[in-house]
Parts: structure tokens; sequence; C-alpha cells
């Protein structure tokens, strides 16, 4: 099996998780409260190096039959080197970006975004409708506020830098919602705010099976098994706590697969719960 790409089905559905590669965060910033020996001692339960969480950026694409959705554009152009994967992967695929006709944008972070525009800064898929919950759009495109963020100065002005260039160019292509509703027959946005705030989940169903595309409302599989442990990246960590719960108490409620843009690819799992927190079961995949 090809570590970039995973196809699976939901239902009638075709999808295929794709890399868009690897990038290692300073663990601090993932786990911005947690006291650091308890902290480097789980991460090496997870073959992380001292210090990092190696996490890679997995986008989804889904083909209903009638419309070829992707959810989340990756680094892009402007990206370190280990990402901005996508599109190779996806030509690896026989996908072009021609052929993508709806782009859900989860939120506004530069691992979100940044597959959004090419090096001439035109639209990467110049023939779909982008969709972003309404309050996600504002925040980036009127002068955001992110004061309240944990994380240091140079990754705030990454992270304007990255709104500003990403987001205006898409505004012909724009389709804003402000409830829950479906963005193509089948896959329906859930508001989970605090990371950001009009991020979103997706539930996405399908011949009676669904996937809950939970993106960053989850970073990485500690914050179930340490649901008091947040990332420096939540802009408001209580709000996001809350919706977080209720996300997950749903998933778990349905017994439902989940996808996780950052977990250990591709991301696919259950999530089980065990009293106050909760435990990470990835899907078994065959090398
Ligand atoms: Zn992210």
């Amino acid at each position: 099996m090809s570590r970039e790409t995973f196809p699976f089905e939901i239902g009638n559905f075709k999808c295929i998780a794709v890399s868009d590669g690897t990038f290692a965060y300073d663990s601090h910033s993932f786990f911005v409260n947690a006291p650091n020996e308890r902290l480097q001692q789980v991460l090496r339960e997870y073959s992380n190096q001292p210090g990092k969480v190696t996490t890679p950026w997995t986008c989804l694409f889904i083909d209903t039959g009638d419309h070829r959705v992707l959810v989340d554009t990756g680094g892009g152009v402007d990206s370190p080197p280990s990402v901005g994967k996508l599109l190779g992967n996806f030509h690896a695929e026989g996908i072009e970006p021609e052929d993508i006709d709806t782009v859900i944008l989860t939120h506004g972070h530069p691992d979100h975004i940044g597959g959004n525009i090419d090096a001439e800064g035109r639209s990467v898929f110049p023939d779909a409708r982008y969709v972003m919950w309404r309050d996600e759009w504002e925040f980036w495109t009127s002068d955001p506020d992110l004061a309240q963020l944990k994380v240091d100065e140079h990754l705030k002005q990454l992270m304007l830098m990255f709104a500003r260039k990403n987001l205006p160019p898409i505004r012909g292509q724009l389709d804003l919602v402000d409830r829950e509703t479906e963005i193509v027959p089948g896959v329906r946005a859930i508001l989970v705010p605090g990371h950001t705030p009009g991020h979103v989940a997706l539930a996405i169903s399908s011949g009676g099976e669904q996937l809950l595309y939970i993106s960053d409302a989850v970073l990485y599989p500690i914050h179930l098994e340490q649901p008091d442990w947040y990332p420096a990246f939540d802009l408001a960590p209580e709000q996001a706590k809350e919706a977080k719960q209720q996300l997950l108490d749903r998933i778990a409620a349905d017994k439902a697969l989940a996808m996780a843009f950052h977990f250990p690819f591709p991301g696919l799992g259950y999530i089980i719960r065990e009293g106050e927190r909760w435990q990470w079961q990835p899907i078994e995949t065959k090398d």
C-alpha cells in the first residue's frame, strides 16, 4: 500500500485519504498546558522524537457519483518542502484539479487552505465551488485578532499571510454556509467552533454508512486520552473543549468511522468512550 493515498468506501461513495506530507511540530504547541515530563513520556509511546510531534496532513477526496469533493487543500506552494504534496498524489491517482467540483475548507489555517492558489496566485481548482462557514471566512478576511492565541508572533504572521494570499482569490467561487446544511447530497457541515470561530466537521453518509470527518477538532490521538490537554492553536480552548465533547459523544454513540487531518495516516479509526476519556482505535491497514 502506498503511504500517500488510502482508498476506502462509505456506502456508494468512493473516498481517498490523500497525504499532503508530514510536518514536525514543536510538541509544546500541540499540548500547550501539558506537564512536560508526562508529555514526553506519552509522546514516546507514539514514536515521536523528543520535543516533537510529527503528524501527517491528510486531505479527503470523495466521489459521491454526482460530485467530486475535496476537503481541505493542504499547504500548497508556500509550505515547507515536507508538505504541499496533494496535487502530485492526486495526479498519481488519476485525479486532476479540473475534476474537482466542490472544495470544502474546514477552517482558515495554513495547512488547510494553502493549496487554494498556485505560484502565480491563481485558483488551483478553477471549476470548483468553494464552501466555508460564514464566520470563519469573515474572521480571516477582516483583520483577524490573534492576540489570545498562545503561539509565537512568527506563526501568527504566517497564519495571516496564508489567509491574505489564499482566501481573496477564491471569493468569486465561494459559497458561505451559516447553518448545518448539506453541502452536496450526503455531505453535511457540523459546526465545531473553538479551534477557530467557524471550524467545521463533516458528516458523510451513504448507503447506511457514516464517516465523521473531524478535521482539527482533535489534533492528535493523545488529545483523546488526555482531554484536558489542548493545542496552542485553539483560539478559544474552553469553547473548543465543549464542542469537541459533543462531537466525540456523537461519534462514539453512532459507532461512526472517524477521520482526522493530523492523526497517523490515513487518519481513519473509531473513537471509544472510556469514562471521561476517549481511546483512538485506528483501522487496520495492510502494508
Ligand atoms: Zn491543521
